[in-house]
């Protein structure tokens, strides 16, 4: 296995494969106006195995297309979804986010929980807005700054890791310049990265070493995965994931 084969072994038995909640989920789908009349049509971006696409089933009448590039992440998706009866609600597509099949207008809401910063967030909302109907929704969570000012260890981290990381005023005005209008923004608390994402994680390590002993790259990633969840204890009051949820105008 490549060093991206063994990440997503590592991965694909958790829940989650990022930071985030049913709670999260239902706050974000809270600003969205819902009509019972009528049926939306979500297209969960970057999904992996699907909690969050699972809580939107579970929390509105939606029909949604659950789009991620790995077909083990989506395997498992499928998995869930006949378990819980949604085969009708959900159906599941691999596809790349940067380069997708939908009819143009023909979404009411795009949702992306930790992923939209695979295209980078300003090319994303750019990118995927034609696939949204006029007054449709965009809710996305995206790595913020919480703060003004922040010790030099954890900006240069970001900084190297993903220089687009800015304040919620700076991703709020990137939406407001490409056509949309916020209806809602939070970030996520401590527990939808801890109980939630690092501590089932750290849990899962020790199977995935045993799957894969004696591999120096099955080691450097769980080394990685160690520091990056040191660095969140470490520097949880400067950055979170943002929760920005925008109607397109008409
Ligand atoms: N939304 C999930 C997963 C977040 S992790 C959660 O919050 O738990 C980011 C996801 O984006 C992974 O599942 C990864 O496989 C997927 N991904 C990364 N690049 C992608 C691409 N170019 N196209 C489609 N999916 C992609």
């Amino acid at each position: 296995m490549n060093e991206l084969e063994l990440i997503v072994d590592l991965h694909k038995d958790n829940e989650r494969q990022g930071p985030g909640s049913v709670q999260d989920t239902c706050k974000a789908l809270s600003f969205i106006p819902n009509s019972s009349d009528k049926i939306l049509e979500i297209a969960d971006l970057g999904c992996g195995t699907g909690a969050q696409t699972l809580d939107l089933a579970n929390n509105s009448n939606a029909k949604i297309t659950a789009v991620d590039i790995f077909p083990e992440f989506l395997n498992r998706l499928n998995e869930h979804i006949s378990d819980a009866g949604l085969d009708d609600r959900i159906v599941t597509k691999c596809e790349d986010i940067n380069d997708l099949s939908f009819e143009p207008e023909s979404l009411d809401i795009i949702w992306s929980e930790g992923a939209i910063y695979n295209l980078g967030f300003e090319k994303g909302v750019k990118y995927w807005k034609k696939f949204l109907r006029p007054g449709g929704y965009i809710a996305v969570s995206e790595i913020t700054w919480i703060t003004a000012e922040r010790p030099v260890k954890i900006e240069d981290f970001w900084k190297t890791e993903y220089p687009e990381i800015d304040r919620a005023s700076g991703k709020i005005q990137i939406l407001e310049e490409n056509g949309y209008s916020l209806a809602g923004y939070f970030y996520l608390n401590k527990n939808s990265w801890l109980e939630k994402y690092y501590y089932p994680l750290e849990a899962s390590i020790e199977g995935f070493l045993k799957r894969h002993p004696q591999k120096e790259l099955a080691d450097k990633i769980v080394k990685d995965c160690k520091a990056e969840q040191k660095l969140y204890e470490t520097y949880s009051d400067y950055f979170s994931y943002g929760f920005y949820v925008a109607k397109k105008e008409v």
